[in-house]
């Protein structure tokens, strides 16, 4: 909110030159300059470490000018100590206020990340997943570039789970994030979309990009020898795969075609990639019922 950011801070300017027009005509041993300290609060209300900054210069600079300009009433050792008083509570508080503001903000984002990431893949989530998806199909329908999407789902997991435990099952959940990375492009989003699937976004890609990428994460993974401690055992994956040819799908019919897809791959003998056929699943007809 840029708007309140400027406000609060003129607002805080013109306080400031009224404690300085007051401290200019009251003695020198009356320790106005503290006062100035609201307005280095004012950094805190609107989250900007270098208002408390600027602020903390300006007290500064005031409480020397009123040291000088104001009334001598008081002897000057006095008058030092108060000077020098008051400036170390403003850098205090300054600095403070600064540490603060630093916490807060690593603190907002790690809430951030947590709230985008899994822990266990450190990959991104289903909620981090549902935003650029919404993201990706407006992009795809307003340039009219095409979009791709893979649901991945890891071939009898459970049997992986029930022979070997659950933490060697979570060995291979990483496993299989990482061969996806490497596969993978930058542009690509991979997210870890429920317990044993994953869901790739591929933009600006056809559906014969996504099927030569699909085919190469799940060649990726039956070569790869998921060795855990002792345990050495082979994992295999099935693949959906979609696109979006800028028709009017929504997010929901993409998932839900790569998801048909996916089926398809696991009901034909799974370890292998499917693509989504519009006319052989019906898939309008489909939709149209559910809803
Ligand atoms: P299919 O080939 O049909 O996909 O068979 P499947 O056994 O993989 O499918 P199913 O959906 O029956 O089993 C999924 C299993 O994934 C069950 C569940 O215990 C396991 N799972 C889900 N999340 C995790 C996890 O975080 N860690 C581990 N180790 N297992 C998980
Ligand atoms: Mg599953
Ligand atoms: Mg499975």
């Amino acid at each position: 909110m840029p708007n309140k950011i400027v406000l609060l801070t003129i607002i805080g300017l013109i306080a400031t030159i009224g404690i300085f027009l007051i401290d200019l005509n009251t003695p020198r041993g009356v320790a106005l300059g503290v006062v100035y300290l609201g307005m280095i609060f004012v950094g805190l209300i609107i989250k900007h470490r270098v208002v408390v900054i600027a602020f903390a210069f300006i007290a500064t600079a005031l409480v020397f000018a009123g040291y000088f300009f104001s009334p001598t009433s008081i002897d000057v050792t006095t008058a030092l100590i108060n000077l020098g008083l008051t400036l170390f509570i403003i850098w205090l508080a300054a600095l403070m206020l600064i540490f603060h503001l630093v916490q807060e903000q690593k603190f907002t984002a790690k809430l951030a990340e947590l709230a985008n990431h899994d822990a266990l893949t450190n990959l991104h989530n289903r909620h981090y997943f549902n935003q650029e998806l919404s993201k990706e199909v407006a992009k795809s329908r307003r340039y009219k570039i095409q979009l791709s999407l893979l649901m991945i789902d890891i071939d009898h997991f459970k049997k992986v789970n029930d022979t070997y435990g659950h933490p060697v099952g979570d060995q291979v959940l990483k496993s299989l994030a990482d061969i996806c990375r490497t596969v993978l492009r930058d542009v690509d989003i991979i997210v870890r979309f429920g317990g044993e699937e994953f869901i790739v976004i591929l933009p600006s890609t056809n559906i014969s990009g996504a099927l030569l990428t699909a085919e190469r994460i799940r060649a990726g993974v039956e070569e790869f020898d998921f060795t855990y401690e002792d345990t050495s055992l082979k994992a295999t994956v099935s693949i959906g795969a979609t696109s979006y040819d800028n028709n009017d799908w929504t997010d929901k019919d993409l998932i839900k075609a790569a998801d048909i897809a996916l089926y398809q791959a696991k009901k034909n003998g799974r370890n292998q990639v499917c693509e989504f056929d519009e006319e052989k699943t019906q898939f309008r007809m489909a939709m149209a019922e559910e809803a």
